[in-house]
C-alpha cells in the first residue's frame, strides 16, 4: 500500500501549509461512522477516474462498495458509455477465506476480452486490502499477459476522506498513466484542464470558448476524456486546477518532471471565465493570444449581460444561502452575486485561510461565514437571514424543502451545467425557476379538508 505521509505533506495544498508538523503528520480529515456512504477514499478515487469513458473500471471488492457508488455523479461523456457500467468482482466470504487474487485476474481477462478497452483501471476497497490482495502485482501480470495497460488504484475507503482518494486517483494517473505515450501532434497553444468531470456537460460550455481561441484541449483530467489523451498530457504548455485542491499535487508533480506551469481557476461567472481565460493566455505567452482573448472577453461580457438583464430583474434582491464545499464556495459567490442577489451566507467547510479571506471580501457587510451547518441549524438559519432560495448538494435537499424553501442542486448529481458564459444564463433560468415555482406558496396553504 502505498505510503500516504507523502500526501498529507503536499506544499501545494493551502490547508497541509496552514497546519504545523504534529497536525499536519495526523493528516487529512476522516470520515465519521456512517458517513462512509458516497465518501470514502474509494470513492474519491472512482469518481476521480470514472470519467475516462473509454476503459473499463473494476472494482475489487464486495458488490456494495460498487453498488453504492454506481452513477452517483452527472458527468457526460461523448466517446462510450463503460463509465456508467458497473464491473465488480463481487469477492465473498469464500475469497475472504481463499483470498480475491485470481478472481481479480479473471475479471480482468473477461473484461478485456469482451470490452476491448484500451486500458483497465483496478480499485482496491476495504475487504480485499484487509485480507492482503496485492492489487499491484495482479494488474501487473494481467497487463504482461493480456498486453493494455492495467492500472491499480490503491484507494480502500478506511484510509480517509472522498478527497484523499481523489489525491490518490491523481498519484495513479502520475504513476501509471501520464508520460507513457506521446501525443498525435502538438501546438503551442495546448492545455490540460485538471479537477473537471464535466459534470451535466460544464466542459462542453467552455470547449467553444477555447476554440474560438485557438487553444486546443490537450487532455480534460478527467470528464470526457479517453485513456490515450491522459497518457499524452505530459506535453502540454499549461496545466490548469479546475475548481478543486485535490489534483494541485498532479499539478505540481507535473510542473516538477515535465515543466509544465500551473494555475487556479474557474469558470463560475463572468469574472472569473475571463480571468481565467486572461491567465491561460498570459501562460501561453503569446502577445497575439493575449489580444485575442481580450476581444472575445469583451465580445462574451457584453452578449451575456445583455441576455441576462430580463432576469437580473427578477433575481435582484433574493436571499440565497450557499452550502457546498471547498472552491465552489468561494466561485459560486461571486456567480451568484453577478446575478443582482444577495448571499447571506455561505459555507467554508474544507475552506483554506485563504479562500476564506476571498469569500469575506466577495460577501461584503451581507453576508456570513457558515461552518458545516447539521439540519437543525440549517432551518434556524432560513429563518434568522431571510432565506429565499438555498443552493446546495442534494444531502440538504429534505431540509429545504420540508421547510418549503426553494432548493437549487448545485452538487455532483445536478442536471444542468453552470460553467462559463453560457452557464450564467442556464443558472438564472433554474434559479428563477425554482424561486417562482407556485409548489412552494401551494404547500403553505392550509389543507381544503
Ligand atoms: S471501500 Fe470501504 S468504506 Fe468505501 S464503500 Fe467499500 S467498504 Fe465502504
Amino acid at each position: 500500500m502505498r505510503d500516504l505521509k507523502d500526501f498529507f505533506f503536499e506544499p501545494a495544498c493551502g490547508l497541509n501549509r496552514e497546519k504545523d508538523k504534529k497536525e499536519r503528520e495526523k493528516g487529512c480529515s476522516r470520515p465519521k461512522p456512517g458517513s462512509a456512504s458516497g465518501g470514502c477514499a474509494f470513492d474519491g478515487a472512482q469518481i476521480t477516474l470514472l470519467p475516462i469513458a473509454d476503459a473499463v473500471h473494476i472494482v475489487h471488492g464486495p458488490i456494495a462498495c460498487a453498488g453504492n457508488s454506481w452513477d452517483n455523479r452527472g458527468t457526460r461523456s461523448s466517446i462510450s458509455d463503460y463509465y456508467r457500467m458497473g464491473f465488480t468482482t463481487d469477492i465473498s466470504e469464500i475469497d475472504v477465506v481463499y483470498g480475491g487474487e485470481g478472481k481479480l485476474y479473471e475479471a480482468i481477462r473477461e473484461a478485456v476480452e469482451k470490452y476491448k478497452p484500451p486500458a483497465v483501471f483496478v480499485y482496491q476497497t476495504c475487504v480485499p486490502a484487509m485480507i492482503g490482495d496485492d492489487i499491484v502485482s495482479v494488474c501487473k501480470k494481467a497487463s504482461q499477459d493480456l498486453g493494455i495497460p492495467v492500472i491499480p488504484v490503491e484507494s480502500p475507503g478506511f484510509v480517509g476522506s472522498k478527497n484523499l482518494g481523489n489525491k490518490l486517483a491523481g498519484d495513479a494517473l502520475f504513476r501509471y498513466v501520464i508520460g507513457t505515450k506521446e501525443p498525435e501532434y502538438t501546438t503551442p497553444y495546448d492545455i490540460n484542464l485538471l479537477g473537471e468531470y464535466n459534470i451535466a456537460g460544464e466542459l462542453w460550455q467552455v470547449l467553444p470558448l477555447f476554440q474560438e481561441l485557438g487553444i486546443k484541449l490537450l487532455a480534460c483530467i478527467t470528464g470526457d476524456s479517453r485513456y490515450q489523451d491522459i497518457a499524452s498530457c505530459h506535453r502540454a504548455k499549461v496545466n490548469m486546477v479546475v475548481c478543486s485542491k485535490a489534483l494541485l499535487s498532479l499539478a505540481r508533480k507535473m510542473e516538477e518532471k515535465y515543466g509544465v506551469p500551473y494555475f487556479e481557476g474557474s469558470f463560475y461567472g463572468i469574472e472569473n471565465t475571463s480571468n481565467t481565460l486572461r491567465n491561460i493566455a498570459r501562460l501561453l505567452g503569446d502577445k497575439e493570444l493575449m489580444e485575442r482573448t481580450e476581444r472575445l472577453i469583451a465580445l462574451k461580457e457584453e452578449e451575456v449581460k445583455k441576455k441576462l438583464e430580463p432576469y437580473i430583474e427578477k433575481l435582484k434582491g433574493k436571499r440565497v444561502l450557499i452550502n457546498t464545499g471547498g472552491v465552489k464556495s468561494w466561485s459560486m459567490v461571486s456567480q451568484v452575486k453577478e446575478l443582482g442577489m444577495i448571499v447571506v451566507g455561505t459555507s467554508s467547510k474544507k475552506s483554506t485561510s485563504e479562500d476564506k479571506k476571498r469569500m469575506l471580501e466577495l460577501l461584503g457587510d451581507e453576508g456570513m461565514l457558515i461552518d458545516e451547518p447539521n439540519p437543525k441549524e440549517l432551518v434556524r438559519l432560513f429563518k434568522d437571514l431571510k432565506v429565499d432560495v438555498l443552493m446546495a448538494g442534494g444531502r440538504s435537499k429534505f431540509v429545504a424543502l420540508k421547510e418549503y424553501i426553494p432548493f437549487l442542486d448545485t452538487n455532483q448529481e445536478r442536471m444542468k451545467p453552470y460553467a462559463g458564459y453560457e452557464g450564467m444564463l442556464v443558472l438564472a433560468e433554474e434559479l428563477i425557476r425554482t424561486l417562482y415555482s407556485p409548489v412552494f406558496e401551494l404547500c403553505k396553504e392550509e389543507s381544503p379538508w
